[in-house]
């Protein structure tokens, strides 16, 4: 049986535009690409339409599970039409997911990581780092719930973490992390201890 691809035969296509299906000569190493599209052109990522870089152009996908349930190609230069087959076949965009951090008071120990979008706890314990957990972005509660448990379990007389005050590279790392600007003690300190470390390193 004669495999088509977008309706039409093999000898129809240029070599770029010939699917796996057509290669059952012997494979070869490098599969031809697209002569002038080569690389993803430089558009914001949309979900359900995908760059195919061997065939230089855009696929439109949905999927159930493993089943591919919508499959259509649009030319490299036609991102646009792609867009407005992705919104017919499947609806509206969704929005980019958050990775800001949310705005919550800051809690010792229970840090947001951007990348995971989650909360992420820890708690130090005679100086080592103990994980207790990642949390949903709306499961801010239960973040600090479980840091303030661990607290209690592990040092049940009050005992408090003691911050680095300002001035010290510790506060300024502090301030890095919580997205804060920094002040004039810390970059002061900072700048003394990047050039301690750098005369160390150079000696
Ligand atoms: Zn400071």
């Amino acid at each position: 049986m004669a495999y088509k691809y977008n309706g039409k035969l093999k000898g129809e296509l240029d070599p770029w535009q010939q699917p796996d299906a057509f290669n059952d000569e012997a494979p070869t190493a490098n599969p031809p690409r697209h002569p002038s599209h080569p690389t993803r052109p430089n558009v914001p990522h949309i979900p359900n339409i995908h760059w195919d870089a061997r065939h230089g152009q855009w696929i439109v996908r949905a999927r159930e599970g493993n089943k591919s349930t919508f499959s259509r190609m649009f030319p490299a230069d036609q991102y646009e039409a792609a867009i407005q087959c992705r919104i017919t076949v499947l609806g509206p965009i969704p929005e980019p997911r958050p990775t800001e951090r949310p705005n919550v008071p800051h809690v010792p120990g229970v840090m947001w990581n951007k990348n995971q979008r989650a909360w992420v706890v820890r708690i130090k314990i005679r100086g080592q780092r103990i994980y207790l957990g990642s949390f949903a972005p709306n499961d801010y509660d239960n973040a600090v719930k479980a840091v303030q448990g661990a607290r209690a379990k592990h040092f049940p007389n009050g005992h408090v973490t003691q911050l680095k005050p300002c001035g010290t590279h510790a506060a300024y790392q502090r301030h890095v992390n919580r997205g804060e600007p920094i002040c004039g003690p810390c970059r002061r300190a900072e700048h003394e201890y990047v050039e301690t470390h750098r005369k160390r390193n150079a000696a």
